[in-house]
């Protein structure tokens, strides 16, 4: 077979089938166009298989809440479309300590009904915490949660039936505009989108470094725990909200992060998000910690887990937890919140470049995609979320 028969022409071809890869090709071909996606693994191992699965719409603040609002539209069409395990569950947060509750006051007032404030009583009712370890917390009603074991696996076999075509173990080598030259020969497409996350300072270097782009590598656990009540929804503690943008843009997020750190250097030198999320087995998601570097270390301490398994055991009042699995996730991570940008004439790179990109992913595509295109068809939508 000569070169030019194994060359197909696209219009669009996407590096990467993460949820941002596979949000470009959702978006691109929502809007009748032909969409290649390239891949170097044989199945999705990348940070959209390793985290919570938090769809955390409401922390959100600036252009992430507002690719957090369309991705929360795209979410619940794919749980409908694509089959994608979707729990509308909303989000629980337990504050221990009244700095905790100050910030969430203070999110409550600018926001109206995303964010419904509770009692220590009602804390106590809907969350399996220790005994009186709660002072209040909140409840984030428009918050949701996805299975990321289940989720880019089952978009992209939607997108397969659909008619997108996926060159799964291809790697691609470098880009150039119309032409994707890949390690099974080039790939020829009007438009190309990288959503490679982390390995960006690969195939970009300089615009990584430009950006001020780094890894960030997180240690993860799933561990199997006899609650008090199931964990009904995601729950996230003070050390989410010295984290997520709207948490942390409050008056009040910076005496937390000080009394924080001042408490808890060790936590706090982990750079601690305490969080958790229950899977459909019934298993816990257990996280996390972050450590950033151009090279992040693959050795994971011990001493970090052991600290998170100690602050769960504490959290929830338990001392039996027995691990199931221990894994390290990395993502992209700078200064700002998103690289976006057109580095060549139809070359577009897009990466979340923080740990928010399930939550903030596909409107990020879909905006990229909008960015050269018509509008999309509207999307409408049915009550499928479970
Ligand atoms: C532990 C952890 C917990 C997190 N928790 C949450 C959460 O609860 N909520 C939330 O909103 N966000 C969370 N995040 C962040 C979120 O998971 C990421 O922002 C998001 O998954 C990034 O998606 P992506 O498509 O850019 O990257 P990835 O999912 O990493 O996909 C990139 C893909 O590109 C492929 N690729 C790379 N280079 C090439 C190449 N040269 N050729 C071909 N293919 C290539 C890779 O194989 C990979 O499949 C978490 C992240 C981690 C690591």
């Amino acid at each position: 077979m000569s070169t030019s028969q194994v060359r197909s022409a696209f219009d669009v071809a996407v590096v990467g089938s993460g949820i941002v890869g596979l949000g470009a090709a959702l978006a691109a071909h929502r809007r009748g166009l032909r969409v290649v996606v390239i891949e170097r693994g044989s199945e999705p191992s990348g940070a959209s298989v390793r985290n919570f699965g938090h769809l955390c719409f409401t922390p959100q603040a600036g252009l992430a809440r507002e690719f957090a609002l369309t991705s929360r539209e795209l979410w619940l069409g794919l749980a409908v479309d694509a089959g994608v395990w979707l729990r509308e569950s909303g989000t629980l947060v337990a504050a221990r300590r009244d700095d905790e509750l100050a910030v969430l006051e203070s999110l409550a007032e600018t926001r109206g009904d995303e964010v419904e404030l509770l009692s220590a009583a009602e804390a106590a009712e809907r969350m399996p915490l220790a005994a009186g370890t709660a002072v209040g917390g909140a409840f984030l009603p428009r918050d949701l949660q996805a299975n990321p074991r289940q989720a880019v696996a089952a978009i992209a076999a939607h997108l397969e039936r659909e008619g997108v075509e996926f060159r799964r173990r291809t790697a691609v080598g470098a880009v150039r505009p119309g032409r994707v030259e890949t390690s099974r020969g080039p790939i020829d497409a009007g438009r190309v989108i990288v959503a490679v996350n982390h390995d960006i300072d690969l195939l970009y270097p300089d615009v990584a470094e430009r950006h001020g782009i780094v890894r960030c590598a997180l240690d993860m656990l799933r561990v199997t725990a006899e609650l008090r009540m199931p964990l009904a929804a995601p729950l996230l503690t003070g050390w989410s909200l010295v984290r997520y943008g709207a948490f942390s843009a409050t008056p009040a997020a910076a005496a937390l992060r000080e009394r924080l750190h001042a408490e808890r250097p060790d936590l706090a030198a982990l750079d601690l998000n305490q969080m958790y999320t229950r899977l459909p087995d019934g298993t816990l998601i257990v996280g996390d910690t972050h450590a950033r570097g151009a090279t992040v270390a693959p050795f994971q301490a011990e001493s970090a887990f052991e600290a998170m398994l100690e602050e769960t055991r504490s959290l929830f009042g338990i001392d039996a937890l027995r691990v199931v699995e221990r894994w390290q996730g990395v993502y992209a991570s700078g200064p700002a919140d998103f690289l976006i940008e057109e580095v060549e004439p139809g070359v577009h790179l897009a990466a979340a470049t923080t740990g928010i990109g399930m939550t903030t992913g596909l409107g990020l595509a879909e905006h990229v995609v909008a960015g050269f295109t018509s509008p999309a068809p509207t999307i409408t939508l049915q009550k499928g979320a479970s």
